[in-house]
């Protein structure tokens, strides 16, 4: 259970703790902030709501345990991660509880979501073991001009403070996303929870401290992002930012100061189907990616473009699985569950008033209790909705009727967004033109979007975001390139 057995320590009555300089402790603020059941609307946990000044402190401790860190040995940090790895995943039951009780996420991908954390975690690990162990040697006679006179050798070294700010909808995988890649390369780690998953990462991060990084190495600030996000992503100490989620990261861009940037922002995914497509798969793939955790992905299918001739037939096949999705608690792993709050709930009920409003055609009746939204398929969508463009995060899914696959590659291209696509055909000459043509980090042939496996590489355009996920290219962006230069009184070639 949360906050029991080895994790009671992160507990202080009824509010948790957070986490610095090693130690789990009370906020001196004397105030939490409460975390809201998304399916009771009750208050579930309680958090510390941090000070500026422990922000500070949590900042001085992070700089001088950096230092210590980075003259430690490649193998033994890799160590410490295989460690914190399995610890956690030894205790998922209680992280994927609070996972549960704080989002909403079905209980059975609550417990993946903390295994695939922890197989991540030693992925990284390993990658780093063998990425941050070679460096380049360089001549400097491949240049126009120069002799053999310049060795250059080059090595990736620590940025220093990396602060993470994960989203809600997964908690510990995109915390530890940046955590592991931060650590591995020789960075200190604080991280700023979403309140909404908060619990979840205190346990996480009890994970590591278990595992015995030193102090001061990891920390955890809790409270709310309106808060106190301004005064973190600003503060002087911070050497690299990596941020997912909404339209915040956007506003954080423009205020952070000159450091490396990771942004994982917002998409409206578009899934294009050609005529020639497989439409039972095309159908899964809409129901998977459309309504898994409830529509709540950056992934998620956002809108569906599907060539009139064969809309008809699609939209039959969707409405018939749609028909069969669970709806209720997470805790009995229905397939739809409560959008985590209410505003989120209200914000996507505007778009289907909208959308009601100008003629979509309404596959299911409307239904909504609390923040629970019964999975709606709107067909007949027209630009001129506002549900054809924007992000609902959740169980809404728009069907745009397009007469031309220019038709549909424009309407992706003209979204903000250009995090995912899809195209559904058998002809792979046509999905690969259609790939290259879609504004997005990555296109999916023949299946939905999707994050996964976390080692490919993660990327959005536009709104979507800056910089590029997966574990190689976090490591990557969360070092700089070392050059030593030999320079030699004459040059040298070591030809035999
Ligand atoms: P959000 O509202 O932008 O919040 C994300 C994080 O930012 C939370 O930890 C939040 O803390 C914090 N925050 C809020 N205000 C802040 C500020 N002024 N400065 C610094 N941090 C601040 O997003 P969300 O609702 O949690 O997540 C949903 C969004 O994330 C969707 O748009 C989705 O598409 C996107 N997403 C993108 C990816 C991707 O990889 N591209 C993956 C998952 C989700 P509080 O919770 O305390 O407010």
């Amino acid at each position: 259970m949360a906050g029991t057995g080895i994790f009671t320590e992160i507990l202080d009555g009824e509010v948790y703790k957070f986490y610095a300089d090693g130690e789990w402790r009370t906020s001196s603020s004397g105030k939490s902030v409460a975390i809201v059941n998304p399916a009771t609307r009750k208050t579930q946990y309680k958090v510390q709501a941090c000070t500026q000044e422990e922000v500070n402190k949590v900042m001085g401790m992070a700089k001088s345990a950096q230092k210590s860190w980075a003259k430690t040995p490649l193998w033994k940090r890799a160590e410490l991660l295989h460690k914190a790895a399995a610890i956690l995943k030894d205790n998922k039951a209680p992280i994927a509880e609070s996972l549960v009780k704080e989002i909403a996420k079905p209980a059975k991908d609550s417990v993946t979501e903390v295994v695939r954390s922890g197989d991540l975690i030693s992925y990284c690990a390993e990658e780093g073991v063998r990425i941050l162990g070679e460096g380049k040697f360089l001549l400097s006679d491949s240049f126009p001009g120069n002799e053999r006179t310049k060795y250059c050798l080059t090595s990736k070294i620590p940025l220093g403070v990396v602060l993470a700010i994960p989203p809600f909808n997964y908690p510990v995988n995109l915390a530890v996303s940046k955590i592991a890649p931060a650590l591995i390369a020789g960075n200190s780690l604080v991280l700023k929870p979403p309140t909404q998953g908060a619990v979840s990462c205190l346990h996480m991060v009890h994970c590591f401290h278990l595992a015995g990084f030193p102090k001061g190495l990891i920390s955890c600030i809790t409270g709310k992002g309106s808060e106190i996000g301004d005064f973190l992503t600003m503060h002087p100490a911070v050497n690299c930012i990596s941020f997912t989620g909404g339209d915040t990261g956007i506003s954080i861009s423009k205020k952070a100061g000159m450091i490396p940037l990771q942004m994982e922002l917002g998409g409206k995914d578009a899934c294009i189907v050609l005529e020639d497509a497989d439409l039972d798969l095309v159908a899964s793939n809409i129901i998977k990616g459309g309504f898994s955790y409830s529509g709540q992905r950056c992934t998620a299918v956002k809108v569906v473009l599907v060539m009139e001739s064969v809309a008809d037939e699609l939209v039959e096949k969707v409405k018939a699985k749609v028909a069969k999705l669970t709806v209720g608690p997470p805790e009995e792993n229905c397939d739809i569950t409560a959008v985590v709050s209410e505003s989120s709930a209200n914000f996507i009920e505007g778009l289907v008033m909208d959308a009601k409003e100008k003629g979509a055609t309404f596959c299911q009746e409307y239904k909504r209790e609390g923040n629970l939204i019964w999975p709606l398929l709107l067909d007949n969508v027209r630009p001129d909705m506002r549900i054809a463009w924007e992000e609902p995060f959740g169980p809404v899914l728009p069907v745009l009727r397009i007469s031309s696959v220019d038709e549909g590659i424009n309407h992706c291209n003209a979204s903000n967004f250009g995090l995912q696509g899809c195209v559904f055909t058998k002809d792979i000459n046509k999905a690969m033109l259609i790939s290259d043509a879609m504004e997005t980090g990555t296109v999916q042939i023949n299946s939905a979007p999707a994050r996964g496996p976390d080692h490919f590489p993660f990327q959005g355009l536009k709104d979507s975001g800056i910089g590029s996920q997966g574990v190689t290219n976090s490591i990557n962006l969360m070092t700089k390139v070392k050059t030593t230069v030999i320079n030699l009184p004459t040059p040298s070639y070591s030809m035999g």
